[in-house]
């Protein structure tokens, strides 16, 4: 067998929601209703999910007010005095993990600055991959950065621009860009250039990130998820279409295209269906519940488990996949961890010597469940490999007598370029170590993983249709690979 080097299980990191890939960022969007700040704040709490580093609102009325803060939305905004200042019938939010430039609070979204096209916003999911050749090209014609992000590039891009009109000039700016990004911005001044509130929602012609219009009465609503939808009682409209722009003033949306030519096919990022969307909400027109269930029934066809007594997930964001799996295999599903929603992400290890303390904080296997069984433990991935290593350890401490993983997706095996915080390739376990030798480390009677042909067949999109990136190797745009590295 080839010497392997596995991770190192003393880096102690903070407890976030998934421990080994962060979410990039949610935005959502109220237009014309005198409730805005206080809906977009609501959404953004929707969002959460997507980002726990900082959170931030504009509200606009005229003139635009804005607050940001490190940390989750309800600590960011839990002095209500910021929505007496966050006035106006319009408002955008951002939710934030940083995948380009350092967690600061000077990065936190949405960006406001003035140019000559008046006042913008601009909240931005995604990332922008030749963002470094874009911004030493700005840097040598005398630009200033205030922030380490990439967004900050489509503000500078947007102010050297000579277009007539904010829209135009947007578009001008988004045909020098590369990559992923869902955008809103938000403008004191209309397509034509009065002085109007205007808020312009923008997905990537490849529509790596999902973005859905939602009404509600009279006003407009723009969001990552339809969670958001649900909890302000908007109703789906549309997608916002892969290139398309909407310009949302007032009593009306003017569509407009961002490429000459659509592209052939769209780049959806299908980790939304396997992990990062909340099953409650329907992205890429599909419900995230039924495909990540389908994953699962894929998954059992695949590779079953016979002889096993009953199927677990490790929660929460395997248990549907887990359904899926139970119902394709005909075996009883069983909760098989308690997971505790209470560890924040300032969690501190106590310094008592214990081995695996933080995934012990965060999960609790049920004995009872689990004792002298065989099991199929369902997991979304397997990152690094270390903390399911942690929570086998713990499955075996507990009295199970056999352990077949199964995960509802392919191997991780490169990077995401595209606005998701996953680690280098070197650190993926996947890229390294063969299925084999994975099993070997984990400790687990078997494993296997879904196919990709599965996996994208688990979605009613066509098959191209999706970027598939981190498990194939093939990026659907040219990167600079480098550039993501060494940030
Ligand atoms: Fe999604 Fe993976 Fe593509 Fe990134 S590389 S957009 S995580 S499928």
């Amino acid at each position: 067998m080839k010497k392997t080097s596995l991770p190192d299980l003393s880096k102690y990191k903070p407890a976030v929601p998934h421990p080994d890939i962060r979410e990039a960022c949610g935005i959502c969007g109220v237009f014309n209703n005198r409730e805005a700040s206080n809906l977009v704040y609501l959404g953004l709490t929707a969002l959460q999910h997507r980002g726990q580093e900082s959170a931030g609102i504009v509200s606009f009325n005229g003139k635009m007010n804005r607050h940001v803060g490190m940390g989750l939305v309800f600590d960011v905004f839990k002095n209500r005095e910021y929505f007496n200042f966050l006035k106006g019938r319009s408002a955008i939010g951002h939710v934030r993990y940083s995948t380009t430039g350092s967690s600061d609070i000077k990065n936190a979204q949405p960006l406001l600055v003035t140019t000559p096209y008046g006042q913008i916003a601009v909240a931005h999911n995604g990332n922008l991959t030749n963002a470094d050749v874009l911004k030493s090209k700005l840097e040598a014609a005398g630009a200033i950065f205030q922030t380490t992000t990439d967004s900050e590039i489509i503000l500078h891009l947007i102010a050297h621009s000579k277009a007539k009109n904010l829209p135009d000039a947007i578009i001008s700016t988004l045909k020098k860009v590369d990559g992923a990004y869902s955008l809103l911005f938000a403008s004191d001044t209309d397509s034509k250039g009065k002085k109007a509130n205007t808020m312009i929602a923008v997905r990537d012609p490849m529509g790596f990130r999902p973005l859905v219009l939602g009404k509600l009465n009279k006003s407009w609503v723009v969001a990552s998820e339809t969670c958001v939808f649900d909890l302000v009682g908007a109703k789906t409209v549309r997608e916002v279409m892969p290139g398309e722009m909407l310009i949302i003033e007032d009593g009306k949306i003017i569509e407009r295209r961002i490429t000459d030519k659509p592209a052939k096919h769209s780049s959806m990022c299908v980790f939304e269906f396997i992990y990062f969307s909340r099953p409650d909400s329907k992205i890429f027109g599909e419900s995230v519940y039924e495909v990540r269930r389908e994953l699962g029934r894929q998954l059992a066809r695949e590779a079953p488990a016979p002889g096993a007594d009953c199927v677990i997930a490790v929660p929460d964001s395997a248990v549907v996949a887990a359904i899926g799996y139970a119902e394709a295999s005909k075996l009883p599903f069983e909760i098989g961890f308690i997971r505790s929603h209470y560890v924040g992400r300032t969690f501190i290890e106590p310094s008592v010597p214990m081995r695996d303390f933080r995934a012990k904080v965060k999960y609790n296997p049920i004995k009872e469940n689990l004792h002298g069984k065989s099991i199929v433990l369902i997991d979304d991935s397997i990152v690094r490999g270390t903390t399911s290593q942690k929570l086998i350890r713990m499955l075996k401490a507990a009295g199970v007598r056999e352990i077949h993983l199964r995960i509802s997706s392919p191997p991780i095996i490169d990077s995401c370029y595209y606005g998701i915080d996953t680690p280098t390739r070197e650190e993926l376990i996947a890229s390294t170590h063969s299925v084999e030798e994975i099993r070997e480390f984990l400790g687990v009677t078997s494993l296997s993983y879904l196919s990709i042909d599965g996996m994208l067949r688990s979605s009613k999109q066509g098959v191209s249709d999706f970027c598939t990136a981190c498990f194939s190797g093939k990026y659907p745009t040219k990167i600079e690979r480098k550039a993501r590295e060494k940030k």
